[in-house]
């Protein structure tokens, strides 16, 4: 669906199958800021001038579409970060300065790293304790485990919303129905989910939510921290310095009102502008049309790598797998597989994907990863199956598999 808008994908031999490391970018996007820089380009929150308004009213406008977008209750909810990483490191690190030691967080098995090691980081600073949510077999959270690694103290559960491993969808309701009665806020990874789901901050009821710009058809160096404004009131900021002070002695400060006060410095003004584009696209070529294809595309490609023969895959393999499919072929290196793939044209990865300690579960070094965005479809996944039983066949006559 609207490859043609996409440059660096139309008229392109290449098959695209990363987009859960990256999106490529639409023509709209590509062109908002290139206008930007070409006719806008000013500081915000600063000048007084026309070029420093406009800039800090487009700046603004982005903050609202994302408002929107999200369907937040007020802009003041929606800080501009670098990304999920910036996002998840400055919650864990400021949430967890307002705990007491021994106090509890709750994670899960398939975190990304990014929402892992800033908790790791942030309990050994202030003595919490992280418990994790186990995964099964199939991929899946096991919420009774959930309940079993309860404890008294857990004042925090953070879990991503897709497995970017292995796609599963996660069961936020219930995690946060859960936590919610025992009166426990709930942050949710949404890198993988935001430009695959309808994300109603409100209908869902988390506390805090994370995305990057660029893994929804904007540019890199954008993301966003949601949070409940009650929540981000009791937060403190990370960095100081311009645009997120009130008043400023040579002995303190006091802040700025939210969510200025957590955007310290020149922030990054174009790629903000550019994110509120991409969900301006996302949103005009219908979100509910194309969370349908990704899912139509996932069942497509769990059935058609099923279909041959030697490929073991990994994850639920039903209707909760959405935009991500690992597996791994034979007995060879995933390495390998995507070298093979790679000279035939395809673009996917292989590796840990952030997420050692769910690689370690599945009991593998590494998996191939192939991850579908808009712009993909069945020839794409035809293509893949095509390369893969080449490549099969290849090892087979050398009698390697
Ligand atoms: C990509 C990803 C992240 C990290 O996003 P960055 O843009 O690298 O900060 C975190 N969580 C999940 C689930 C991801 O897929």
């Amino acid at each position: 669906m609207f490859k043609e808008e996409f440059p660096l994908l139309a008229g392109n031999s290449l098959t695209y199958l990363d987009s859960a490391a990256t999106t490529q970018k639409p023509e709209a996007v590509l062109q908002r800021l290139d206008r930007f820089y070409g006719k806008e380009n000013a500081n915000v929150h600063r000048a007084l001038y026309p070029l420093g308004d406009g800039a800090t009213a487009s700046y603004e406008e982005s903050r609202t579409r994302v408002k929107h977008f999200l369907n937040a209750p007020s802009s003041r909810e929606i800080v501009f970060t670098s990304g999920t990483t910036g996002s998840l490191n400055f919650l864990a690190d400021s949430f967890g300065e307002t705990l007491s030691r021994g106090d509890h967080i709750l994670l899960s098995e398939m975190e990304h790293h990014s929402n892992l090691v800033p908790w790791q980081m942030a309990a050994k600073r202030y003595g919490l304790i992280l418990d994790f949510i186990p995964v099964n077999e199939k991929g899946r959270l096991d919420l009774s485990g959930m309940r079993r690694n309860w404890h008294e103290k857990t004042k925090l559960v953070s879990v991503t919303h897709i497995s970017n491993l292995l796609g599963t969808v996660n069961p936020l309701e219930e995690i946060i129905d859960f936590a919610h009665g025992k009166g426990v806020p709930v942050a949710v990874d949404a890198a993988q989910s935001v430009s695959r789901l309808p994300i109603d901050v409100q209908e869902l009821d988390c506390d805090f939510l994370a995305f990057s710009g660029h893994k929804i058809y904007g540019p890199t160096g954008i993301g966003v921290l949601y949070g409940k404004e009650h929540l981000l009131e009791r937060l403190s900021p990370r960095f100081g310095g311009g645009s997120m002070i009130s008043s400023v002695s040579l002995e303190e400060s006091t802040w700025a009102e939210l969510p200025q006060r957590f955007e310290a410095g020149t922030p990054p003004i174009a790629e903000a502008v550019g994110l509120g584009e991409a969900l301006n696209w996302l949103e005009s070529r219908g979100r509910a049309g194309i969370s349908q294809h990704e899912s139509l595309l996932t069942a497509y490609g769990i059935e058609k790598l099923r279909s041959l023969e030697g490929i073991e895959l990994y994850g639920t393999g039903e209707e909760d797998q959405l935009g991500v499919i690992s597996f791994n072929m034979g007995g060879l290196h995933a390495h390998d597989t995507v070298q093979f793939l790679s000279a035939g044209d395809l673009a996917l990865r292989a590796g840990h994907h952030c997420a050692q300690p769910l690689i370690r579960k599945l009991g593998v070094p590494s998996t191939v990863r192939a991850s579908f965005a808009v712009y993909n479809d069945t020839s794409d996944i035809d293509r893949l199956a095509e390369v893969l039983a080449e490549t099969m066949n290849y090892f087979r006559k050398k009698g390697v598999l």
